[in-house]
């Protein structure tokens, strides 16, 4: 938690990572705008968008970073996940792949973030049912197995996304009051 002196506000670091394409940018579209790009072709990354949340009185922000599409590259660096307190794993329920791919991701979440970390765990695109390829229940094994929490999303319907970005904002209740 970095306390901004001069507001007395408080502002957590967020990190969306994952297989490009996953939807991680649109995701926080819908989270910080709520906004969609139906053909978005990973180039609409920005560094960070601030969003302002109101917890228990006092003036939350959330900093949620996102790749310029350097996952492609797996290019990501540790400057990414320096000082994350909440990290946002994605993987698309329509591509197997992607779901392969995250004990990989996990594995450079661990490498480069604080131990600590709050982990989510997000099946997006819950809205593409008739080609869905991940169940449901191998999402929630794998975080069951792995100690994180388990959120399937859709950027596209808006279903969860901002339960998934405040899992751990509601968290610091107790350490706000
Ligand atoms: P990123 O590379 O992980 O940042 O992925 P993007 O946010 O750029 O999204 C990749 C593609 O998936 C775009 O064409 C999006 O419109 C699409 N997409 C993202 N989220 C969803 C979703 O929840 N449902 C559906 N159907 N498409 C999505
Ligand atoms: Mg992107």
């Amino acid at each position: 938690v970095l306390e901004d002196e001069k507001t007395e506000d408080y502002l957590f670091k967020i990190v969306l990572v994952g297989d490009s394409a996953v939807g991680k940018s649109n995701l926080l579209a819908r989270f910080a705008r709520n906004e969609f790009y139906p053909n978005s072709k990973s180039t609409i990354g920005v560094e960070f968008q601030t969003q302002k949340l109101d917890i228990n009185g006092k003036e939350v922000k959330a900093q949620v970073w996102d790749t310029a599409g350097q996952e492609r590259f797996r290019a990501v660096t540790s400057a990414y996940y320096r000082g994350a307190v909440e990290a946002l794993l994605v993987y698309d329920i329509s591509r197997w792949q992607t779901f392969d791919s995250i004990g990989r991701w996990l594995n450079e979440l661990q490498t480069h973030s604080d131990m600590n970390v709050v982990t989510i765990l997000v099946a997006n695109k819950s809205d593409l049912k008739d080609a869905r390829e991940v169940p449901t229940s191998e999402g929630k094994a794998l975080a069951e197995a792995q100690g994180l929490f388990f959120m399937e999303t859709s950027a596209l319907d808006s279903s969860n996304v901002a339960a998934a970005f405040q899992t751990f904002v509601k968290g610091i209740y107790d350490i706000l009051s």
